[in-house]
């Protein structure tokens, strides 16, 4: 699979260069030349199949040009050792649980790949390779988690400070010796300005050898994909019935779950309607809105990790519509909510059955709802475990229902060494000193 650059369509980027870069030599994001088809038959055994198989077919046909197959089966089965299960809340409406990974939340599909996929390349090679990455919350511990204590692979962590609950400061800050954490007294889109600027940095780049473990590096993408089909195949057991088209409601902060699932259906998943459940942070419900796209200093809520101002995904989605605002439209449709709506969503759906919807989870259950008030019915992306977040859950819910997960209550995270501001001259002091 051969990969351009956002910034220029003639740009030929082996799936190497891609991982161990991050971006494309030109600063754009890297997308694929050629998004192969999944034949229709594939559809008709799916529901037969377990997630490592269903993975494995998809990302064959993507990378079995580049990466041998027996080593992609590994690393796929490696990467999806844990369940995904779809679960029905209420009639017609079911929950992705994505949360079974070690860290908790979704983001470790996408970094355990990379992860696999960045030691297969680098395993060979006798130099250390850098990976930074930035975090709202929960990419940093994935991000940890994947490349806890493997050979020649250092990473730094960029978290915003105060932002973090203290079991994510945990998961990322006593992972490994080979991870960094790095206190950025700014806001999320800075850790992510700053990771950027550092990848465009010459000087920097020519010292040290960096890659990027954010949804900017395609391989954190591409695993991504896989699970919207797995959610396929258990929908068709669950209901019985081959649905001739499913919507998906994505909680989107940086637009990269959306980003894999849009091609996912390029790759032929039927889908009928991609929501797109923002936050108070609703920059793409008003880019579908009015068609322009404007960035903005991103607000602090509730489903703090889709606090984003400046998703870096959105350049990737615009090139795969070419700009065609009609069908993107056909596509996608937005909806973004209060904090005050969603804490009530948590509330409604626990006192009604019981179930835990962490925040991010929530605004996705709530996009089903406003898509379709009378009938909602379709699968909503279930993003993080409540336990993640349990000061926030036991607030709203007034009530200590973690009770029995006496380890994850919250206690103080360790100190962090590094503090910085938010400009790079202290991010490359960091990354130089430590080589
Ligand atoms: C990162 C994250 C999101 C947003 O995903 P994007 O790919 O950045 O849009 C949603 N929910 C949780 C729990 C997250 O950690």
């Amino acid at each position: 699979m051969i990969f351009y650059s956002t910034k220029d369509k003639n740009t030929r980027v082996s799936l190497r260069e891609a991982v161990m870069k991050g971006l494309a030599p030109d600063g754009g994001l890297l997308m694929p030349h050629h998004i192969p088809l999944i034949p229709k038959a594939f559809f008709n055994n799916i529901g037969y199949m377990s997630a490592a198989e269903i993975a494995y077919v998809v990302a064959s046909m993507m990378l079995e040009d580049e990466i041998d197959p027996q080593v992609l089966k590994k690393i796929v089965a490696d990467t999806f050792s844990f369940d995904i299960p779809l679960r029905e809340i209420f009639p017609g409406h079911f929950a992705l649980e994505l949360f079974h990974g070690p860290t908790l939340a979704f983001k470790d599909v996408g970094a355990r790949f990379l992860a696999r996929i960045i030691n297969h390349y680098n395993s060979s090679a006798d130099s250390t390779i850098n990976v930074l990455v930035a975090t709202s919350g929960d990419s940093g511990g994935a991000v940890a988690s994947g490349f806890q204590n493997l050979p020649g692979i250092r990473v730094f962590v960029l978290f915003p400070e105060g932002r973090l609950s203290p079991l994510q400061i945990r998961q990322f800050a006593t992972a490994g010796s080979n991870i960094v954490p790095i206190e950025v007294r700014g806001n999320f889109d800075d850790c992510q300005r700053l990771t950027k600027e550092a990848f465009s940095d010459r000087s920097l780049c020519e010292s040290v050898s960096l890659t990027s473990a954010n949804s900017i590096n395609i391989c954190r993408l591409l695993p991504q994909m896989f699970y919207y089909f797995y959610a396929y195949s258990q929908y068709l057991s669950a209901t019985g019935t081959k649905p001739a088209e499913i919507v998906f409601s994505v909680p989107s902060g940086n637009l990269g779950n959306l980003t894999a699932g849009l091609l996912a259906k390029k790759m032929g998943l039927p889908v009928k309607k991609f929501i797109v459940a923002n936050n108070n942070n609703d920059v793409f419900t008003r880019f579908l809105d009015s068609g322009e796209f404007q960035p903005k200093i991103p607000v602090n809520t509730v489903a703090r990790a889709m606090d984003v101002g400046n998703p870096s995904n959105f350049s990737r989605i615009l090139d795969l519509y070419g700009a065609d605002l009609q069908t993107m439209r056909r596509d996608m449709e937005a909806f973004s909510f209060s904090d005050e709506q969603i804490e009530a969503a948590i509330l409604e759906v626990y006192n009604s059955i019981g179930y835990l919807l962490d925040p991010h989870t929530a605004t996705a259950w709530l996009g089903l709802q406003a898509y379709s008030p009378a009938s909602p019915k379709g699968i909503f992306l279930a993003t993080a475990h409540p336990v993640k977040f349990a000061d926030t859950m036991i607030r709203i819910l007034k009530k200590d229902i973690f009770s029995d997960h006496r380890q994850y209550e919250s206690s103080l995270p360790p100190r962090i060494q590094n503090s910085i501001s938010p400009a790079l001259p202290a991010l490359k002091k960091i990354l130089l000193s430590s080589t």
